[in-house]
């Protein structure tokens, strides 16, 4: 099975990717991980995408296409896969198309998590997460269940992200808008293309993403 989750930053992909996951057995490939991963390990990509990213704009498409050929050709992405973050734009979905062709793969579904603009300042300042497992949390809509201490692993060491701020919000919700939400006709003449409510609470989202991932697997 291959997902793609799309909708705005802070609109709750990666949070859901990392739910279905487990559930249906698949690995979630979040191109913002991977460049994240990329500046803090101090490679030619990272540092070619560290002033961009903190920026709020958007990676070249060249670097995310290669990153994204490499990893999905790696032995686990072979169980099936969620795409969180890319595409991005439609030339990175063209190349995505023509990647997957090349080796007889296809996109089950493409999910729109769609969330208005008004709401992602509150969801992007407040996101954390676990600096140990990487478990995602949100100041007021996600608290760890004892304060202080993950869920997941019981590490007390949390970190937010440089780039959520105020600041850049305004821009990557431009980009999402000016760049990336042209990538859903894409999807949606491929008869891929489907939309959930990501303004409820997140089981809520889950429930409904479940709900049409069972259904692509029977159909
Ligand atoms: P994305 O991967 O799309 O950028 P995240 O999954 O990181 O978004 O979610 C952004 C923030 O909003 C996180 O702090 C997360 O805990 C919180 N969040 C995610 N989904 C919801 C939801 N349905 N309702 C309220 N808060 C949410
Ligand atoms: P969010 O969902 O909050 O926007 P991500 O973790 O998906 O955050 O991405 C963080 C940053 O990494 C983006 O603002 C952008 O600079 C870069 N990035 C991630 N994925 C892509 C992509 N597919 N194409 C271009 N840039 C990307
Ligand atoms: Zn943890």
């Amino acid at each position: 099975m291959h997902l793609i989750l799309l909708g705005p930053p802070g609109g709750g992909k990666g949070t859901q990717a990392k739910k279905l996951q487990d559930d249906y057995g698949l690995v979630q490939l979040s191109t913002g991980d991977m460049l994240r991963a990329a500046v803090a390990s101090g490679s030619e990509i990272g540092k070619k995408a560290k002033a961009v990213m903190e920026s709020g704009g958007l990676v070249s498409d060249d670097i995310v296409i290669g990153i994204i050929a490499d990893r999905i050709k790696q032995p686990d992405a072979k169980k099936g896969f969620i795409l969180d973050g890319f595409p991005r734009t439609v030339a990175q979905a063209e190349a995505l198309d023509k990647m997957l062709g090349e080796r007889s793969l296809k996109i089950h579904a493409a999910i729109e998590i769609r969330v208005p603009d008004h709401l992602i300042v509150e969801r992007i300042t407040g996101r954390y997460t676990c600096g140990q497992c990487g478990a995602g949390y949100h100041d007021s809509f996600q608290k760890p269940k004892v304060a202080g201490k993950c869920d997941s692993c019981g590490s007390s060491d949390f970190k937010r992200r440089a780039d959520d701020n105020a600041a850049t919000v305004q821009q990557r919700l431009d980009g999402y808008h000016a760049q990336t939400a042209p990538i859903l006709p894409f999807y949606e003449k491929k008869g891929t293309l489907h939309l959930v409510d990501g303004t409820l609470p997140i089981d809520e989202v889950t429930r409904r993403l479940k709900n049409i991932v069972d259904g692509v697997a029977v159909g």
